[in-house]
């Protein structure tokens, strides 16, 4: 018989949102009146900007005819969309980015996996706890950890604890480690890291050659102009960074598909026999064996995201989440809950009360108010005692949410 990849053996068995599925089904099959409002899993809800469907329709249209049909298009992406994003996205923040460096994907939660495949087997890798399962459940199917403990902690990874006591923001590692995953604003606590802070992790980075995987999928949601979108932003990041951004929360593209990946040239790692190789390279080549692009329709809609009306339309919808944030962070706040996140980023990520664990507040809430959240344990051990609600919903429903929560 075939053998399967042990790897995957290893992997904790109760998936979050599978386990969050079960509870639900079970409790609206015991309860079929209640009207469950789910302000749990991070998927946007709210139409595609119109720029976007315009120009995918004008593609859908070109597609039809002889001069205007695409087929396979450059796997690392059209030209026009890399220049596009170089431009509004990191050129006009003073980021030294070129369109070359931009590697157009169908999703971050992809990129920030595959990104593995060019990385060696040895490296110490750290992530933070709470964290965005796909970083540590990636490196469990590479074979890159141990097994996990009672806590769900694996084997062979560091993990650096961000919360209330630390402010959301985790301290640099006292040893060394080769692979760093951040994301900022972040997924699921709602923090944001400042200039400062992320300049201390280029400079530890730079310090002891380590490489820092930025993940700024919520870089939109940042209302403080102080606070960078970029980990290109800080001075010497090109030596040390990959960024991850994706169109599927800015622009609601979570069905449609459509992320980039920034691999600055000159940034390098080392070999076996400790020569200096080129990242960009290895990305480039992997991206040409493993994967054919974006559709050429997807590619059109997400240029579109960067016409005056497509800015307009995104920053209208990344606005109308981040009021439905401050509606959850004011009525949990006069409810007596304490609330962190939700000012930089679309999550609200809430201290559970009582003295209940992260799974007891998510069977009040679902049992009480019939509204569903994420338990932040789900994250990591150190989300215990957390809750993370998502302000990716219609203004009615976290409206009605938020009055029942005060009603309890
Ligand atoms: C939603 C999200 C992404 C985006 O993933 P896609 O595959 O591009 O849809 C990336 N990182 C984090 C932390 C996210 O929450």
């Amino acid at each position: 018989m075939v053998q399967v990849n042990g790897n995957y053996l290893k992997l904790k068995a109760g998936y979050l949102f599978p386990e969050i599925a079960r509870r639900v089904k079970a409790f609206s099959e015991a309860n079929p009146e209640a009207q469950v409002i789910r302000l749990g899993i991070g998927d946007v809800t709210e139409p595609l900007p119109e720029a976007c469907r315009t120009a995918m329709k004008a593609a859908i249209d070109a597609m039809g005819t002889s001069e205007g049909f695409h087929g396979y298009g450059p796997e690392q992406g059209y030209p026009w969309l890399r220049e596009a994003i170089a431009r509004h996205d990191f050129q006009s923040r003073g980021c030294e980015v070129s369109a070359e460096e931009i590697f157009i994907s169908d999703g971050s939660k992809c990129d920030s996996s595959n990104i593995l495949d060019i990385l060696g087997e040895g490296n110490r890798i750290a992530v933070t706890d709470p964290v965005y399962p796909v970083y540590v459940d990636s490196n469990v199917m590479a074979g890159r950890t141990g097994d996990a403990d009672g806590v769900g902690r694996y084997g062979g990874l560091t993990y650096l604890p961000i919360t209330a006591a630390n402010g959301f923001t985790a301290e640099i590692p006292s040893g060394k480690v080769d692979l760093i995953y951040l994301c900022f604003p972040n997924n699921p606590t709602g923090a944001v890291a400042s200039r400062e802070q992320l300049k201390a992790w280029v400079d530890y980075a730079r310090a002891s050659g380590a490489l820092i995987l930025f993940d700024a999928a919520y870089e939109a949601f940042i209302q403080d102009p102080e606070l960078p979108h970029s980990i290109y932003e800080i001075e010497g990041a090109r030596e040390c960074a990959i960024e991850f951004r994706s169109f599927s929360k800015n622009a609601g593209f979570t069905g449609t598909r459509c992320a980039l990946t920034v691999v600055p040239r000159g940034l390098m790692g080392t070999a076996a026999d400790g020569e200096k190789v080129e990242l960009w390279g290895l990305w480039n080549r992997r991206q040409c064996t493993k994967f054919n692009g974006v559709s050429y329709i997807v590619q059109r809609g997400a240029e579109a995201v960067y016409s005056p009306e497509g800015q307009a339309q995104v920053k209208a919808l990344t606005a109308f989440y981040m009021e439905n944030a401050a509606i959850i962070r004011r009525e949990l706040t006069a409810a007596g809950i304490q609330v962190y996140g939700g000012e930089q980023a679309p999550y609200v990520w809430l201290k559970t009360p009582e003295g209940l664990d992260s799974w007891g507040f998510f069977d009040q809430l679902l049992q009480r108010a019939h509204v569903v959240g994420t338990p932040g344990s789900g994250f990591g051990a150190a989300g215990e005692g957390y809750f993370r609600l998502s302000a990716f919903n219609s203004r009615a429903n976290v409206e009605e949410a938020m009055r029942r929560v005060r009603a309890l």
